[in-house]
């Protein structure tokens, strides 16, 4: 018998600053736990320098070099919208693509941002519903979480923006795809939205390293609450402990990464990902990457 090699997987992650980022390892570990060769590079795409027409040529490229997908982050998440064949629910509902699939000749694009974020509630809340959710922060994270949302079934949803632009988009995609009504609402609006509200959502950045603190304050949580954070570098943010110290249900940013990422691998393989083992895996490289940051430097 001549000597066989595994099936292999092979996907890279287009965006910008991309460095940093822990869905490649994510991917790789989980093809290895499949008996794939896993292969999973970055691809930097610069806001400034690069535009449609190189965006198109690496799609191209890497269609025909054989690679089974793409995820795509900022700023390309839109542009690539024109570039694909077929777009699937998630992402022609939210008009952004974050997974790109190659079948053949064709390139389908995906949002599993969408259902990454359902997902992680799911876990979440069983299967409670969300009741009234107030969700503050409305850019890419927060239009994926505000759609999640409406699909879930929530009882109603106030989206708070420092930018009133940005919370009126939001509420006018989830009008336009689910038919479902959200009002718009300033930060100042929070202590009585929070208080006529059983769930609260952070997706804007405050809460990572470079974005210390919280978004708004922490004693308009109550035990009535359940609280989901987007952020998940650090995973326990100040958000979150200032929830759980409050007695509310606290949900960290890593269920809607673990997801996003597993339904990603799902569809560049058609395998079932082992979404506890990357979970674990996940805060795994969480904690190194923390070590790592405080260990002296000699
Ligand atoms: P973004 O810059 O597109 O949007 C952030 C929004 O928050 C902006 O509209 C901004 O005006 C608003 N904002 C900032 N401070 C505010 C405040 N105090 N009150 C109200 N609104 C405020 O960023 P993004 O791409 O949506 O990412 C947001 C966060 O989500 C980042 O930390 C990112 O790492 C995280 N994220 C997590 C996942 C995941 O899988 N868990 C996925 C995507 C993004």
């Amino acid at each position: 018998m001549p000597p066989q090699t595994a099936p292999s997987v092979l996907a890279a992650l287009i965006g910008q600053g991309i460095g940093p980022s822990l869905t490649p390892p994510l991917h790789e570990l989980e093809g290895q736990r499949h008996g794939l060769r896993s292969i999973y590079r970055r691809i930097e795409f610069h806001a400034e320098q690069d535009g449609p027409a190189d965006l198109a040529r690496l799609l191209d490229f890497a269609r025909r070099t054989g690679f089974d997908g793409l995820n795509i982050t900022y700023p390309a998440k839109q542009t690539v919208l024109p570039l694909l064949d077929e777009l699937a629910p998630s992402a022609q509902m939210i008009g952004a693509v974050n997974t790109v699939v190659f079948d053949g000749e064709r390139a389908i694009g995906h949002n599993t941002d969408v259902t990454g974020f359902r997902a992680s509630l799911d876990d979440a809340l069983g299967g409670t519903g969300c009741g009234r959710v107030v969700l503050v922060g409305a850019g890419g994270a927060g239009s994926a979480v505000a759609h999640a949302l409406v699909m879930r079934g929530v009882q109603s949803l106030t989206v708070v923006d420092v930018d009133a632009e940005r919370a009126a988009a939001v509420c006018q995609s989830v009008q336009e795809s689910h038919g479902f009504t959200a009002a718009s609402a300033h930060p100042e609006d929070l202590p009585a939205l929070t208080a006529a509200a059983e769930g609260i959502v952070n997706a804007t950045p405050f809460g990572m390293a470079h974005h210390p603190g919280a978004p708004f304050s922490a004693e308009l949580i109550t035990d009535r609450h359940w609280v989901a954070d987007v952020v998940y570098r650090p995973v326990d943010t100040v958000l979150l402990q200032a929830a759980r110290k409050a007695g509310a249900l606290a949900t960290p940013g890593t269920g809607m990464a673990m997801h996003q990422a597993a339904d990603a691998f799902e569809i560049f393989t058609g395998r079932t990902a082992d979404r506890s083992a990357m979970l674990a895996d996940l805060n795994a490289l969480i904690a190194a990457e923390r070590q790592e940051q405080h260990a002296p430097q000699i």
